[in-house]
């Protein structure tokens, strides 16, 4: 069977392709921005022949995903729609953020519906950034769960790259299940809705430099000094080879995951966990920031809750411990410096 796959660069990208090559099962296409990203990806998978690549220059375009679908999306037994810039680094949250996010999901999911005839199933990348309202994060009587939706407005959006790439998320996911009413669509359709998503890189290459911004956060504290302070920076946190496995259960029982988001989160951290964990690790201790262990960070009470027990349910798999993909990212970072 055949799966298209967008973004198939990115870092959760990068982790699907290995899982849905791996299982045998499946064919894999991806898109990819150049020629030259698409050679390194070919020659980590060792030029496997069950991967291909296609061109999509910039998912901004509303046709990007035309001539490709046109050419091979009868073939198309399965879509998984991952591209959508994730950066708070921009010089215009419209153009950067906004506009990518909203009609790459526009643009793929209207050339499924013109060019696959025998999808099954679609799936998208969203994110906790679509269910989460900035006016009650920090409310504890507050409980997010598959059901809640990011109520801001355009305007919001536009404020701050934080509140835009948030904007994106929300706009993104919101097209496809709009277009899918309007359209009629026959297909299977599940969103995955990840909080920060953290752990190694698919190919330990991709480690040497800058990583992909949310395991930026964990880099951070592997390069920090003895005596530096902790960023402060926290959130909720699941890894990258589970979000990867969710995003492919629903193309095995589609009936199942139709019309579901799975909320994919574990356990909250924040960059005092972060330190706490890198500290055990032997390359690292005495060496990086050890923040305040005392501090009663581990303390999240006055958050909103995220309950996501209907995830769970479908899934039916136990998520990797933040401790493992914490220390798997900082190992596979330590790994990639050494190698230089
Ligand atoms: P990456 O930055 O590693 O991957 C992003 C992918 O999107 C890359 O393949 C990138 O291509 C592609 N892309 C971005 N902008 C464009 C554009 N304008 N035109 C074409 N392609 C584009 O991010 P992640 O792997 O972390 O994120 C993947 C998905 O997961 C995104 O939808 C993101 O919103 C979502 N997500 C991520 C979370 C996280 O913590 N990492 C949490 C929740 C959701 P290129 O390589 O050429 O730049």
């Amino acid at each position: 069977e055949v799966v298209f796959l967008s973004g198939i660069t990115g870092f959760i990208a990068q982790h699907i392709a290995k899982q849905l090559l791996e299982s045998g099962q499946f064919k894999v296409i991806g898109s990819v921005r150049s020629e030259e990203k698409a050679l390194i990806l070919a020659n980590n998978f060792g030029n496997n022949p069950d991967l291909s690549f296609v061109y999509v220059k910039d998912i901004s375009d509303k046709n990007a995903f035309d001539e490709s679908f046109e050419k091979y999306g009868s073939s198309f037994d399965y879509v998984i729609h991952t591209a959508s810039p994730v950066t708070f680094e921009v010089a215009d949250i419209q153009k950067d953020l906004i506009t990518p996010a909203h009609q790459g999901s526009a643009g793929i999911f209207k050339a499924a519906v013109a060019s696959c005839f025998k999808l099954k199933h679609f799936v998208i990348t969203s994110s906790f950034a679509a269910i989460v309202d900035q006016a009650t994060k920090n409310d504890p009587n507050t409980v997010y769960d598959e059901t809640s939706w990011n109520p801001s407005s355009l305007e919001e959006g536009l404020s701050s790259e934080f509140n835009g790439y948030r904007y994106s998320k929300k706009i993104a996911e919101k097209t496809v299940w709009d277009l899918s009413k309007k359209l009629n669509t026959k297909f299977g359709i599940t969103a995955v809705n990840p909080v920060f998503v953290f752990g190694p890189q698919c190919f330990d290459s991709a480690a040497k430099g800058k990583l992909n911004t949310s395991c930026e956060f964990i880099r951070d504290v592997v390069n920090s000094k003895l005596g530096d302070e902790l960023s402060g920076m926290n959130g909720a946190a699941i890894d990258v080879r589970d979000v990867a496995k969710a995003h492919i259960m629903p193309l095995l029982e589609s009936q199942k995951f139709n019309g579901k988001r799975l909320l994919l989160s574990d356990v909250r951290f924040d960059s005092q966990i972060f330190a706490d964990i890198l500290n055990d690790v032997p390359e690292l201790k005495g060496k990086i920031s050890i923040g305040n262990p005392n501090k009663n960070v581990n303390n999240f009470d006055n958050n909103a809750k995220i309950v996501n027990e209907e995830t769970k349910k479908l899934l039916g798999f136990k998520f990797i411990s933040l401790k493992k993909s914490v220390t798997d990212t900082a190992a596979q970072i330590i790994r990639a410096q050494n190698s230089f």
